[in-house]
């Protein structure tokens, strides 16, 4: 995960390990190499600037560079301020402390992994005895619906009977009643995606929002995609306000950017990323868990 990202980060702090004693200079070099490689990695221009500069302004006061190992504290403050960057420390858990039926609404391009996701999510609920119900709205892939309802039969976990031939508005309020009068607590809304954001799609996504207050929507970003992911992740949350992000294909060879960038420009958590194909490969999202990924 993230090698090339991983691989000049260990270089710049080699170097700094050996550092017995720092100038500012040295810490500035030292910068100049970190910035470069996040840079190289896809992370947003704007975020990376930021982000040197808290380095910064924490590495060059006396107690580091006065301290008897201050290349180390450098590398300290660097794991640290990456961990912050990705909301590390922050509670970032699913919220379902509501009324059941509780609503999710998984959002996102085509292609992103959106129904993948719904199928994971469902099985982690499922593990911590919930009872979802999955509901297909994606009514203009009719693939998207068949979809949905063969993870569902894999996973034992029941599939709202959508039809291609229904408006998606009309099976959230179908879906509602179904669920709230089968007992169901959570309900998972596998919503229809584009190739690139539209006008039409939102307002169809922001009359479902409205119709079920969902206590989540979950913005479904595809790692992959990079700075494109976090572009579209902020297009999203401008229109419907997102409460997270699933971050997918984190298993491929995704340089970081999207990972590294996503929260600090939409000001929303990654929650889960998506580790592969197979419905297990869902883990909740620990910004520090990642960073000493990447830092080896
Ligand atoms: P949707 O159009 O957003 O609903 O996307 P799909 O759920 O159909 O996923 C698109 C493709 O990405 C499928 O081939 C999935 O198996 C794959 N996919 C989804 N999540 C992951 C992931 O975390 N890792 C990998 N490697 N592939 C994924």
């Amino acid at each position: 995960m993230f090698a090339a990202l991983s691989d000049k980060l260990d270089l710049v702090f080699k170097k700094l390990r050996g550092q017995g004693v720092m100038t500012e200079d040295n810490v500035k070099d030292a910068l100049r190499e970190v910035r470069l490689a996040l840079l190289e990695a896809d992370v947003n221009f704007k975020v990376v600037k930021d982000f040197i500069e808290k380095v910064r302004t924490r590495a060059v006061g006396t107690e580091v560079l006065q301290s008897l190992a201050p290349g180390q504290q450098v590398i300290k403050i660097v794991h640290d301020e990456l961990v912050l960057l990705m909301g590390g420390g922050e509670d970032n858990s699913l919220d379902l402390a509501a009324k059941p039926p509780v609503a999710i609404m998984l959002v996102g391009l085509q292609g992103a992994g959106k129904t993948t996701s719904c199928g994971k999510l469902a099985k982690y609920l499922k593990a911590q005895r919930k009872k979802p119900l999955l509901v297909p709205a994606d009514v203009y892939r009719p693939a998207a619906i068949e979809q949905l309802k063969v993870l569902g039969r894999q996973l034992d976990i029941e599939v709202f009977d959508s039809l291609a031939t229904q408006k998606p508005l009309d099976i959230c309020r179908e879906a509602l009643r179904y669920a709230t009068l089968n007992g169901f607590d959570v309900i998972i809304y596998d919503t229809a995606g584009r190739h690139q954001i539209d006008d039409y799609l939102m307002e169809e996504l922001e009359g479902i929002r409205d119709e079920l207050a969902p206590r989540e929507i979950l913005f479904v970003a595809d790692a992959m995609t990079g700075q494109e992911a976090v572009n579209v992740a902020q297009g999203f949350n401008d229109r419907l306000g997102i409460t997270g992000v699933v971050l997918t294909k984190l298993d491929g060879d995704a340089k970081g950017g999207a990972a590294l960038s996503i929260k600090a420009v939409t000001g929303k958590p990654v929650k889960f990323v998506g580790l592969g194909e197979k419905l297990d490969a869902l883990d909740v999202f620990h910004a520090d868990r990642l960073v000493s990924r990447i830092l080896g």
